[in-house]
């Protein structure tokens, strides 16, 4: 019998057969974790099938067989053959991710440096010197631990050059599994307790001894389990030793029992007691539904009984907030489990979602398992080994959820399917919403994606019959849940305050009302759009925006010219820089700064006055969430403020501390970013300022007015949601675009009837698909070389295979043109198939091929 493997060796593709030695025979299947040689290596494998034939005539044998259980299921392995297939990524990175870290290791090198004294040192490099002295000091190591001690540096090569002169000793490895089943010991009472009773009188020779054995077994002839010896010792101050006497007795059993590292302790005991939003146990009676949340239950539950015969259609559950869309999922949970299967239940950020958490840990008891990015590498492992035997019913976590090993997955949701987060922005890029659908197909699950701002390719889906569709267009009315209307919005013309003289942050609208709000002991949220800070030009007096005139996409600054036009851009997480200055005060001494156009190259000198009317108040933009903070303190010197963005919440526990605060009302005034956009339940929160509604519309990209309405109609959604009422407050510089208003509207409809009109036109998804093509590189030049060639060869490429309706756009420097000191630079294909040009194109290396993009930046 052959084995096809795929092995565990970055970038590499293929798969390989191996024999299967007698000692395995039987042992194997696919899904199996494996050990093989490769080259000269021992590597890591996963079995995808086997074989009666080979179709090479030598082959190697399997060597060992790491776990007895298949760590993949079979539709896990498809849906790692269609991810690696779709995204063009190696299967070895996109069987990885189903595989829990610590258990899953690369083949790596071992260095070690030869004792040399008499090395003449002018011979070695720079590099070449570091590595030799961090290996005679260290003694050592292997190359991944090397790696952290030379960022963007190639030492390999170096290193290459010191093994060939005999000065380092090289040798490959497999690093062990870093993560096993946790075992404890256990003791249990033998016989029956009459028998144990009557032997109590002699079980020792000193009366120290005879106390703490006689304790230890009343003990456990009270207890009749087995129990962790750690319980015994406590109860009877009795030490292993006597335990062990009590055994070679016969008294008492030794054991060991595997037992599970359950991170969500700690989380029961919170959802217990109810930190969040303080709807208790009591609220997760069963509710009657409303009728809109009737029909499109209809609809999920007709969908349960026609999946038993065949293929379904995922659903788009599209329903503003607060209108039961969390509540239909706890039910189709509840439908999946009754069939005797499982469901995986996606969201954003479990920190960040902590009600829909609590929500399932309280209708599943003892059922749900959480992933997350904090979890230790052995908690990690245990749920991962708890799905694989079904004993958890329900999974909870972010993207990386979708890839545990539930034995029969019923169902997937996609909560607020919309969001970035499902995209895994590093290799292999691909986006977890729709893997969701693929996987679910494989699974014969049923998919429930569900949000308030749906992207315009999901909804366009769900018009074409890509997906089924089913609406709730109003919130829960309010006698019954406390929730009530959407907030009405008003929309505040920033201009207007600068000619009537305000020259401050918050509109006098905004003031007014965070006073009453503070004065009747309610809280307000203000929000600050991350994204696009201190970039793009605009006229304070007229809010005209400079656009290129080529291709009218905004036009950014920067500050050193355009031969060196990668210089001046500031990174993409600086949140919290520079408040809105004029541009020539940034750098007093520096030349005029230049505009770049980032989808056509375009650039033009910064100019002194606005094109349209002729004002000289003409800015770049930008606005942190510590400025906005600083003036709530200026104006209210006795509220309490919180600020929650990413300087805040670094450390551990960030999260869960801020809102757990701000959720008891330890403070008044939330003020934060993106993180707010993601489906908190505040009771408290009457006002929503937004207080600068156009950053993120004005970026060069054709998914900019997207995230932006998506983003604007979430953060007004936290306003209002109980009894109270609420308002929100968006202050803009540009109250005319129909990106603002259709979110000040929460006109979902409006946005998408124009949004895809625009798409249309421009041939963005879903009327075409792009692909995204990034280089990075210390030097810019090394970048713009990568990037012109590149771009040569596939404009060559689309000529030859005759693909006229494939356009190539760029190579341009990419929005975030440096970061951390390295230069981007991309070329996008725009067309019916992208993806199939670059297939089987040479000299990808070190590219970033994004082929389902959510973002040109
Ligand atoms: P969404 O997920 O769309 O934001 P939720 O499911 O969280 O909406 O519902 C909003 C609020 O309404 C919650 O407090 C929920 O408990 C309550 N709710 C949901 N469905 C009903 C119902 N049929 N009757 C009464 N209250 C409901
Ligand atoms: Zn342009
Ligand atoms: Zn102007």
């Amino acid at each position: 019998m052959f084995a096809q493997v795929a092995v565990n060796v970055p970038s590499v593709s293929g798969v390989y057969s191996y024999h299967i030695p007698d000692s395995l025979a039987g042992a194997l299947g696919p899904g199996s974790l494996v050990t093989v040689s490769f080259g000269v290596q021992t590597v890591q494998g996963v079995v995808l099938g086997l074989a009666e034939t080979s179709p090479v005539p030598k082959t190697k044998p399997i060597l060992e067989l790491l776990d007895p259980l298949p760590v993949l299921t079979a539709p896990q392995l498809e849906l790692a053959q269609y991810l690696a297939e779709s995204t063009l990524s190696p299967l070895a990175s996109t069987v990885g991710l189903m595989l829990p870290p610590g258990l899953s290791q690369q083949a790596d090198t071992l260095y070690e440096a030869r004792s040399s004294p008499e090395i003449p040192d002018p011979e070695l490099s720079p590099t070449a010197g570091r590595l030799l002295s961090l290996l005679t000091e260290r003694g050592p190591l292997r190359g991944r631990q090397i790696d952290r001690h030379f960022h963007n540096v190639d030492w390999r090569r170096s290193m290459q050059w010191l093994v060939r002169r005999g000065w380092v000793v090289g040798r490959s490895i497999l690093p062990p599994p870093s993560v096993r089943p946790k075992f404890v010991r256990t003791a249990q009472l033998a016989v029956p307790p009459e028998q144990a009773e009557a032997a109590t009188p002699s079980l020792g020779k000193t009366e120290a001894t005879l106390e703490r054995r006689q304790a230890a077994l009343r003990f456990l002839i009270r207890e009749p389990e087995a129990v962790d010896v750690a319980w015994v010792y406590a109860e009877s101050s009795c030490n292993l030793a006597d335990l062990q006497e009590l055994a070679e007795r016969e008294l008492i059993l030794l054991g060991e029992t595997e037992i599970w590292r359950d991170p969500l302790q700690k989380s029961g005991q919170r959802a217990q007691r109810g930190i969040f939003g303080g709807d208790g146990a009591a609220a997760e009676k069963q509710l009657v539904l409303t009728a809109p949340q009737q029909q499109a239950w209809e609809l999920i539950l007709e969908t349960f009984h026609r999946r038993e015969r065949g293929a379904v259609l995922p659903i788009l559950l599209h329903g503003v907030t607060g209108s039961g869309k969390t509540e239909l999922y706890l039910r189709a949970a509840a439908e999946t489990l009754r069939r005797g299967r499982q469901a995986i239940v996606l969201v954003p950020e479990i920190a960040l979602t902590p009600q829909t958490v609590q929500r399932f840990l309280r209708r599943f008891p003892g059922q749900v398992g959480l992933i997350h990015s904090r979890l230790s590498p052995g908690e990690r492992y245990d749920t991962w080994r708890r799905a694989r035997t079904g004993q958890l019913k329900v999974l909870i976590g972010p993207r990386s959820a979708l890839f545990a090993p539930l034995p029969a997955v019923g169902l997937i949701v996609v909560d607020e399917c919309h969001d970035a987060s499902y995209y895994q922005s590093e290799p292999p890029f691909y986006n977890g919403a729709v893997a969701a659908q693929e996987y679910a197909a494989l699974c014969g699950a049923v998919c429930l994606l569900g949000s308030a701002t749906p992207s315009v390719t999901q909804r366009y889906a769900a018009e074409h019959r890509g997906l089924a569709l089913a609406e709730l267009r109003e919130r829960i009315p309010s006698h019954s849940s406390g929730a009530g209307e959407l907030a009405p919005v008003t929309v505040v013309d920033m201009r207007e305050e600068l000619k009537g003289g305000n020259r401050g942050i918050f509109s006098r609208l905004l003031e007014r009302e965070l006073a009453q709000v503070l004065g009747r002991g309610e809280q307000a949220i203000l929000f600050m759009n991350r994204r696009g800070t201190a970039t793009y030009v605009f006229c304070r007096e007229c809010g005209h925006v400079l656009k290129c005139p080529r291709c009218d996409t905004p036009l950014t600054m920067h500050v050193d010219g355009p031969r060196s036009r990668a210089k001046a851009r500031p990174s993409p997480d600086d949140g919290s820089t520079s408040g809105s200055r004029p541009v020539d005060e940034r750098r007093p001494g520096t030349s005029t700064p230049d505009l770049l156009c980032h989808r056509c190259g375009y650039s033009r000198q910064m100019p002194r006055k606005c094109p349209e009317c002729g004002s000289e108040h003409i800015r770049e933009y930008g606005l942190g969430s510590e400025r906005v903070e600083a003036e709530v303190h200026r104006l209210f010197p006795q509220a309490r403020s919180l600020r929650w963005d990413h300087d805040t919440t670094r450390e551990k526990d960030a999260h869960d501390i801020i809102l757990a605060h701000f959720s008891a009302h330890r403070a008044d005034v939330l003020v934060g970013t993106q993180m707010l956009a993601k489906g908190l339940d505040l009771p408290l929160v009457t006002l929503v300022g937004i207080v600068l509604a156009d950053a993120g519309l004005n970026l060069p990209d054709p998914f900019a007015a997207e995230r932006a309405f998506q983003t604007l109609t979430q953060v007004a959604g936290r306003a209002g949601r109980s009894a109270l009422g609420g308002r929100v407050v968006l202050q803009t510089f540009e109250p005319e675009s129909p990106v603002i208003q259709a979110a000040a509207a929460q006109d979902y409809a409006a946005f998408y009837r124009r949004e895809l009109a625009a798409r249309r036109e421009l041939r963005y998804p879903p009327f075409a698909r792009l692909a995204r093509l990034e280089f990075r590189h210390a030097d810019p030049a090394a970048a713009e070389r990568a990037a012109l060639d590149l771009a040569a060869r596939l404009t060559d490429r689309i000529r030859t295979e005759n693909r006229a309706e494939t356009e190539l756009i760029g190579p341009v420097p990419c929005f975030f043109a440096r970061v951390g000191g390295i230069h981007r630079w991309q070329v996008v294909l725009r067309g019916p198939e992208p993806a199939s040009l670059l297939h089987d194109l040479r000299g990808l290396d070190g590219w970033r091929v994004e082929t389902q993009p959510l973002s040109l930046l």
